[in-house]
């Protein structure tokens, strides 16, 4: 039996956070009560006209540019045709044909080897509405606020091999919807949704096997669970002999596992079409153009801006870029106090824990970056110890307060005043007579001894230095 390898590609549809929705001028506000965003446009009622969002349209050519797509200066919407209860106009209106951008990459790296995933099209659709389920009796309801919320949906080449290229494509995707500020990219709330297709083939082979389309993953550990279940489903068919089917399945997140949920045959057939109440699309050069030069800086680009401007390792430019609002933050505080290395380990270390802690965002932290930059400093300078920088983090982020008056109040700041310095040596040696005549006598190793009764004497807050020194002085 020869090696098999599984083909991945990825159907992602990312809500644009536009204020209103993509033909109507109804509220896309989330968690609000049922059935108050809407008009008689999203919800179908006859003799209506839909008028295109502008801004949607904005934020969709700004994605397309950000992952490198040529965006077609002329495409057309279409009425993809089916019923569902949460579909009220009976159609959702999509793009089929003529998507607003094709023929895009997105760069990945997993576990140090980079990558190049394509990007099919990008085409603007509408959200459909949302049925929910009564668990405890026998009805549903139907909430149509979320119908004609602008979506996009981002088709990727089959090109990704493994469940963890996935995930990294997914997140790269999602930093830089991000970074556009164009999808609040929350997965659990369903505004950046993934539909992964997998299918395996002999390593070597050209032609793809058959694929299975998988559902209903809402978080990107889902994604790769549900992609490595089905790896391991489909290669046991096949080294059963068996045909691996062409189907959708639907992730079950408390069992890991996928469950068949319709066929091939039951597949629908959506009869496209143009829809006759929309013109095509037309977006003029000069509009494209000036949306491309005032894309901002991309993840990608922002971490080899940081691994060459700040000598951080590629660990840490990956996690201080991770989020705009943390890389932010960073430079922030650089700019506040030149030690980006050190800037770096207390972000990722002490101000990272806390952050998560408190389940806020770096831009929200009480503790501002130049807290941080002075944080850093004073350490530096010795006013205090790394130790005590540490011990004392979880009170200077939740009070929000400067580090230096912070430790000077507390008497936290290391001991330097060579007068209070002097005094406590000098109790040190006149409570040890006898170590001071050893040490007098060639026990040099003493020397320790002594430090360490002067730090407890203060708390360990004496200058370790200044200790050394006065010590050096009066033992001679
Ligand atoms: P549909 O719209 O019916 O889902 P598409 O041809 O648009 O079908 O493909 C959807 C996704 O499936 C794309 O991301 C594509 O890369 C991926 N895909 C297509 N064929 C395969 C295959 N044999 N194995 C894995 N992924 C595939
Ligand atoms: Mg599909
Ligand atoms: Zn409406």
């Amino acid at each position: 039996m020869p090696e098999l390898e599984a083909v991945i590609g990825l159907e992602v549809h990312a809500q644009l956070r536009t204020d209103s929705k993509l033909f109507c001028a109804c509220s896309t506000g989330f968690g609000c009560e049922p059935n108050t965003h809407v008009c008689p446009v999203c919800t179908g009622m006859p003799g209506v006209l839909p008028v295109l969002n502008k801004k949607a349209v904005e934020f969709a050519v700004k994605m397309a540019l950000a992952v490198d797509c040529d965006v077609n200066h002329t495409s057309v919407f279409a009425r993809k045709n089916y019923f569902y209860p949460d579909l009220p106009k009976g159609y959702q209106i999509s793009q089929f044909e003529l998507p607003l951008a094709e023929h895009g990459r997105v760069a990945i790296e997993v576990d140090g080897t980079a990558k190049v995933v394509g990007i099919t099209r990008i085409h603007m659709e509408d959200d459909a509405g949302k049925s929910i389920h009564s668990p405890t009796e026998n009805v549903s309801f139907v909430d149509l606020n979320r119908t004609g919320v602008p979506l996009i949906e981002i088709v990727s080449e089959p090109d990704m091999r493994t469940p963890d290229e996935a995930a990294a494509y997914l997140k790269a995707l999602h930093g830089i919807l991000l970074y556009l500020d164009i999808c609040d990219g929350n997965m659990e709330q369903g505004n950046f949704r993934c539909d992964a297709n997998v299918s395996l083939r002999p390593k070597g082979q050209k032609e793809f096997g058959t694929r299975t389309e998988l559902k209903n993953m809402n978080s990107f550990r889902n994604v790769q669970k549900a992609l490595a279940f089905e790896i391991r489903r489909q290669r046991e068919l096949i080294e059963d002999g068996e045909d691996v089917v062409q189907e959708t399945r639907l992730f079950d997140a408390d069992q890991g596992i996928t469950l068949s949920m319709r066929g091939k045959e039951e597949a629908h057939d959506y009869r496209y079409f143009p829809d006759p109440d929309l013109v095509p699309l037309v977006l003029s050069e000069e509009w494209v153009e000036g949306l491309k030069r005032d894309l901002p800086e991309l993840p990608q680009a922002k971490r080899d801006r940081f691994a060459r401007d700040y000598g951080l390792s590629g660990y840490a430019c990956e996690v201080l870029t991770a989020d705009l609002a943390l890389a932010e933050y960073f430079e922030a505080a650089v700019r506040a106090y030149d030690a980006p290395r050190d800037i770096a380990n207390w972000m990722m270390t002490e101000l990272l824990r806390e952050l998560n802690q408190a389940g806020i965002s770096a831009n929200k932290s009480p503790f501002s970056p130049e807290h941080l930059a002075k944080l850093a400093q004073i350490v530096d300078q010795g006013l205090i110890s790394n130790t005590v920088g540490k011990k004392v983090f979880p009170e200077l982020f939740a009070k929000g307060v400067d580090p230096e008056v912070f430790v000077r109040e507390k008497g936290f700041a290391q001991i330097s005043d060579a007068g209070a310095l002097e005094a406590a040596v000098d109790e040190v040696l006149a409570e040890n007579p006898a170590e001071v005549q050893a040490f007098k006598h060639g026990k040099k190793k003493l020397m320790g001894f002594f430090v360490g009764r002067v730090m407890k004497k203060t708390q360990g807050q004496a200058n370790p230095k200044l200790v050394n020194e006065f010590l050096g002085k009066k033992l001679k």
